[in-house]
């Protein structure tokens, strides 16, 4: 692509953050950052400010204290939002989109051809995306068809046909059959060994475990921030997946 590639500019930097939806701080003097290339999961009791801290991250939510920058740009005014895909909770993707999956894995051309037609170019970049996913046999099923597992692939395909750098996920494989799960964790896996960063919130303590290189636990403030190997030995994982965690911790 054309686009000009600083690698010295972290893709997230998180400064000294704080935010509320009312009068009541929701997080707290949060400051992380996140490097190109970094797999990290973002966990934490429910309540504990993940989702927040997350549209704060992706400019969704202004903080009322400090700053956020994303690829370097003040979050709230980043508009290269092609550079980021975004794979929400599978409970709150639309049931009503009546479009198959290859026309989902087009949208992640337009911000590329200007809302005009694709070329064969593009069209090449977008079978390559389904085939990456291993969805190149669903291209001309409907969105609505799809499995849970399904259907977050394509969505990560029309992540991959934006040439997204950084993948934001919500705790992607609720709702997902478990065979799928392995799968598309899988999947982000060889996605980051390709240099996506991959930043993702998650519930299931076995995906941490085995995915992440690093992990952020969240309590309003940041609580633990570190390896993962870390994070198994520490009271952290306790605080954000309960002490019945703890063993696991141990056994490894
Ligand atoms: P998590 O993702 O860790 O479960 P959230 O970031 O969703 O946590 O929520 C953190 C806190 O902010 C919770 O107390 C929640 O009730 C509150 N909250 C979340 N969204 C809103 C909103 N739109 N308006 C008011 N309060 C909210």
């Amino acid at each position: 692509t054309e686009r000009t590639h600083r690698s010295e500019d972290s893709v997230i930097e998180v400064t000294d953050v704080d935010f509320g939806y009312t009068a009541t701080r929701v997080v707290e003097d949060i400051s992380l950052t996140i490097d190109p290339g970094e797999y990290v999961a973002v966990v934490g009791p429910n309540g504990s400010g993940k989702s927040t801290l997350m549209k704060l991250m992706l400019g969704l939510l202004e903080p009322d204290a400090g700053t956020v920058r994303l690829f370097g740009e003040p979050a709230h005014r980043f508009d290269d939002g092609d550079r980021v895909g975004y794979v929400a909770q599978h409970a709150s993707a639309s049931k009503e989109m009546p479009i198959t999956v290859r026309e989902v894995v087009k949208m992640g051309r337009f911000p590329h051809v200007g809302f005009g037609r694709l070329s064969a170019d593009d069209w090449e970049i977008v079978d390559r995306a389904l085939e990456t996913v291993g969805m190149s046999e669903f291209a001309g099923r409907r969105v609505t068809q799809l499995s849970g597992g399904q259907r977050q692939r394509a969505f990560i395909a029309r992540a991959l046909a934006s040439e997204a750098e950084l993948l934001v996920l919500d705790e992607p494989t609720v709702g997902v059959d478990a065979e799928s799960v392995e799968a598309f964790y899988a999947l982000l896996e060889s996605l980051n060994d390709d240099g996506i960063t991959v930043l993702l919130i998650e519930h299931d303590l076995s995906a941490v475990t085995e995915q992440a290189e690093r992990v952020v636990c969240l309590d309003g403030a940041v609580y633990f921030d570190g390896p993962t190997d870390e994070f198994v030995d520490s009271d952290a994982l306790v605080r954000a997946f309960g002490a019945a965690a703890r063993g696991l911790g141990e056994s490894r």
